[in-house]
This record gives C-alpha cells, structure tokens and sequence, in this order.
C-alpha cells in the first residue's frame, strides 16, 4: 500500500476542485484520499512516497485515438487539405508500414508513456501493433478497424476483420480490451458496418469511428459533390454516396462510441450523437495539419455530449502528448474563457476519455484505478492550477499504472 503526499491533488471530477497538502493512499486501486496529516493517521504503515514541492497529482492522461501504425511519418505526408493528405496517405502506405517497425511503434507508446498518457485507445488497421500494445504497461483498448466500400469485396473484408478481432481478443488481459473502429462513412459499406455493430452490441464492445472530419466528407456525403467526387472517380465511375450522416450515425445504436472529428457535423446528426449517448473526439492539431477546421465547442455542450480530447497519429500530428494537445486546443478556442477552457481540456483528457473507452480510472476518487501521475510546477499555487498545467505540463516526475511506479 502506498501513500502519497503532495503540495496539490487535483481529482479531476466534474468540480475540478484541488485538494492542499493531500495524499492518495492506493493499491492497485485508490483506497483514500483527502488532507495528508489525516491520511497518514489513518495509515500509518503505508509506505509513504513524497514528491517535491509544487508536485500536482492528478489521473494519468487518457488518450482516446491515436494510429501507432502511421508512427514512421515525418515529412512524408501531404498537410494543408484533406483529401490530397488522404491521397498522400495511400500512396506511401506500404511504405509507411514498413518503416513502422516495432522500434518505431514502442517509441511512440514510450513517448505518451513519458509525457503521462497512462491509457489510450488505438485504432488499428493492420494488427501491425498488436504485440506493442499488450506488452507496454499503459492500459489500452485496442480498436480493430473495419474499412472498405467494393460491395463484391464485403465477405473478404468482414473475415478479414473478425480474424484481426479474435486475434485482439485472444490477448486480453486487466489492462489491454478488445474493441472496433468503423473507418468512416465514406470509406465502409453500410452492410459491414452494420454487421460489425451487431458484433459490438452483442459483446459489449467500445466503437470508434471517424465522422465529418471534413468540408469534402459533408459535400460528399450530402450531394456527390466536392474533392471526393475526383478521389471516388479514380475507382469507379459510377461511385456514389453509401448513405447520409444521419443514416451513419443511426447505426450506431445501442452501442458505445467515439464520433472523431465531427468538425462538420450537422446540428440533425449531433442531436442524434447526443441522444445515442455518444461523445465528440476533438484533435485539434490533426483537424489544424489537414485543413479541415476548427471544431466548434458551443452545440456540443448545448446537447451536453461529452467532449473527449485525441492526439489522433503522427500520420496527422507531430507530437502524441495530450499536454500539447490541450495547449493547441487552448489556443484553438479564443472565444472561450481561459481558465474555464483549461478546466474543460482537462477533465476531458482525464475523465471524459476515460469513461468513453469504458476504463475505470481518470478520476482520483476510492475505488478507480490507481493511475496517477505527478507533475512537478514549481511556483504553483491553487489559484488557476489547471491553466498552469496546461500551460507549463511536459513531463510527470511519478507515474503509476495499477497502483506500481512505472517511470
Ligand atoms: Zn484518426
């Protein structure tokens, strides 16, 4: 049993309160928390752990989306405009994949590890991850992805993914779940989809998907139109829309899931967002990369849909720490209040994530997961501390993951 004392515990629940001179005493699950001189009568013989002056502990960052598959890009990629990216993107596919070799993918799961992501939820296309997400110590759920639209292909591509599936599910352990991605609405074939979301509603699984990332998914989607209309054309001739926003967003009733993007989501499709009990993955940085805009944060808390917050990959980014994350999204925003905007980012890198990927933790309160890390601010006081974080945040000096101390 550990106790652990420092100058700030902030919990992260919806309050954003802080706690002064406070300990967390836990296991591989937080037993208690509250004043430090109270914790320390109450258990005297924990083995007491004091981090330096200034020290904040709060839950480890939870990243709900990032592609480790993509990890390799650096310069390769096309940024500025959606659909050349994605052209960018399957043009040096292969190549991107050969150069993410298991090095590769262990760095970018070591650099959240380092910057305080103790959890995060990976969309994988290829399985090429697989072995590097069960064997870090971070909590993972692992989101085998679904994509494809030739309707003679679908048989193939459904086989496909199960296998990729039951390979996830055969690795389970306390810290690494199963879970799916449908790629996108332009992408997957309403048929799959809806066979791969009875598969998530009969098991329970947590559903990611990509949705509205773009101004060219909306005039797509809507009209045919747009820079998809020439990306389709290079395929078939005859390509057309596979179904509406709001038909998509239907299919994911009755199951758990992260809308990514919803850049250009309309106010129809949000309503039904909110109504399935969905949330919003907002990745500014990726958004900012591919030119597809800036989320507006205002009708996703009118439907009080909650807000997660993602890196996304490198394939659209160039850094997987959640703290510059919230930096770009608290410049992203200028509209909204600042110290109510870094409350806001916080609470949806801890909690919010956390409860979207269905894990028991990114709250510090008795009976989650002890996941906690602990930055070191010097100066800091409680005045303003989640901005400062926000802020100032690179690296925490403690980490622990089920309650052990992994760096
Ligand atoms: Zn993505």
């Amino acid at each position: 049993m550990t106790r652990l004392h420092v100058d700030f515990i902030l919990p992260c629940d919806p309050s954003m309160g802080v706690i002064h001179h406070g300990a967390i005493v836990f296991d591989k699950t937080i037993l208690d928390l509250g004043d430090g001189g109270a914790m320390e009568a109450r258990y005297p013989d924990a083995t007491p752990v004091v981090a330096p002056k200034g020290s904040v502990a709060l839950p480890g960052l939870v990243n709900p989306h990032v592609h480790l598959e993509f990890s390799a890009n650096q310069g390769v990629l096309d940024f500025g405009a959606f659909v050349p990216w994605l052209q960018s993107v399957i043009a040096h596919r292969e190549a991107l994949q050969e150069a993410a070799t298991s090095a590769v993918i262990e760095e970018a799961i070591a650099s959240m590890l380092r910057t305080g992501t103790t959890a995060f939820g990976a969309i994988s296309s290829f399985g090429l991850e697989l072995d590097a997400c069960v064997n870090t110590p971070a909590r993972v759920v692992f989101f085998t992805e679904l994509l494809g639209s030739r309707p003679d292909a679908v048989d193939i591509l459904f086989n496909d993914f199960k296998q990729r599936l039951r390979g996830a599910y055969e690795r389970e352990n306390s810290r690494f779940k199963a879970a799916l991605s449908i790629h996108s609405p332009y992408s997957t074939h309403p048929i799959l989809a809806k066979n791969a979301l009875d598969i998530a509603r009969r098991e329970n699984l947590i559903v990611s998907t990509h949705f509205m990332e773009s101004k060219a998914e909306r005039l797509w989607l809507d009209a045919g139109k747009g820079d998809f209309a020439g990306f389709f054309k290079g395929f078939s001739p005859h390509a057309a829309p596979l179904c509406s926003g709001l038909e998509y967003v239907r299919l994911f009733q009755g199951t758990r899931t992260l809308f990514t993007h919803g850049v250009h989501a309309s106010f129809p499709e949000l309503d039904a967002i909110g109504t399935q009990g969905g949330s919003i993955t907002h990745c500014p940085v990726s958004n900012r990369l591919l030119g597809t805009g800036v989320l507006a944060l205002d009708p996703v808390f009118e439907r009080n849909i909650p807000l997660t917050l993602g890196t996304d990959g490198l394939s659209s980014n160039i850094s997987l720490s959640l703290w510059d994350e919230m930096r770009s999204a608290l410049f992203a925003h200028p509209d909204v209040p600042l110290n109510t905007l870094a409350k806001t980012l916080l609470h949806s890198a801890t909690a919010q994530n956390a409860k979207a990927l269905g894990l028991d933790a990114g709250v510090l309160e008795s009976g989650k997961a002890a996941d906690i890390i602990v930055m070191a601010l010097s100066g800091a006081t409680s005045a303003n501390l989640p901005l400062h974080l926000v802020l100032h945040a690179q690296t925490p000096s403690h980490i622990f993951i089920e309650g052990s101390l992994v760096c």
